[in-house]
């Protein structure tokens, strides 16, 4: 059972269509796997549909209407727009990773798809493009710890498979957790099976204690 969700406004920057590429793959993951999380941004988009047909409209001339129709065409054509407002299914597989973040990651139990990243982890690098935020998928091994770190700033972590435990709690699939700028923690997987996780990231972590602050300027910090 999903104990640890997005916060509200989270879900209502993601209903509005206000949620950058990352936090959109993110939360519409998290929707995939929890119908109360559903069932609120549901609620949040018919109040903004509502809201919009309740809002009166001005009459404009056919020449300007047609004008930012063309304008529109236009910008929906360069190549480098791209739709941040991901959708979710509600058709949710029994197991692995759900849609939409299939669509993005390829082929997990592919190995060649995992780059190994030390201390018993792998990453897949996602939306390598986006330059606000780093986003990958992340597996720890079963029963291996973390190296103790803290954050240059918000992380959200999006369990899918496996669990981990750490200073905040347990977090099992469909679990997401937020971790602010300054805050340190050492997450440790369950034992018997590695835990893949989703991983959203305002800035690189950077290790703590005496050992990480040496392996520090290794991993590019
Ligand atoms: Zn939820």
């Amino acid at each position: 059972m999903i104990t640890h969700h997005p916060n509200d406004a989270l879900l209502l920057d993601y209903a509005s269509g206000a949620a950058s590429e990352p936090m959109s793959l993110l939360i519409a993951t998290h929707l995939a796997l929890c119908p109360s999380c559903r069932r609120k941004v549901a609620d949040y988009e018919a109040i903004g549909g509502a809201f919009v047909s309740n809002c009166g409209s001005e009459k404009i001339s056919r020449e300007l209407k047609s004008e930012t129709l063309a304008s529109l065409d236009d910008f929906l054509d360069v190549e480098t727009c791209h739709d941040t407002s991901i959708g979710t299914r509600s058709d949710e597989p029994k197991a692995g990773i759900p849609q939409p973040l299939s669509d993005y990651c390829g082929e997990v139990d592919n190995k060649d798809v995992w780059q190994w990243a030390g201390f018993g982890i792998k990453k897949i690098p996602l939306l390598e493009i986006h330059d606000k935020f780093e986003c990958y998928m992340l597996a720890i091994r079963g029963g291996k710890k973390v190296p103790s770190h803290d954050h240059g700033g918000s992380e959200w972590t999006l369990v899918l498979d496996g669990a981990f435990t750490d200073e905040a709690g347990h977090f099992s699939r469909g679990d997401m957790v937020e971790m602010r700028e300054g805050e340190e923690h050492q997450p440790m997987a369950d034992a018997g099976k590695d835990c893949i996780c989703l991983v959203v990231a305002e800035a690189p972590v950077s290790l703590t204690g005496s050992v990480g602050r040496f392996l520090n300027p290794f991993i590019g910090n």
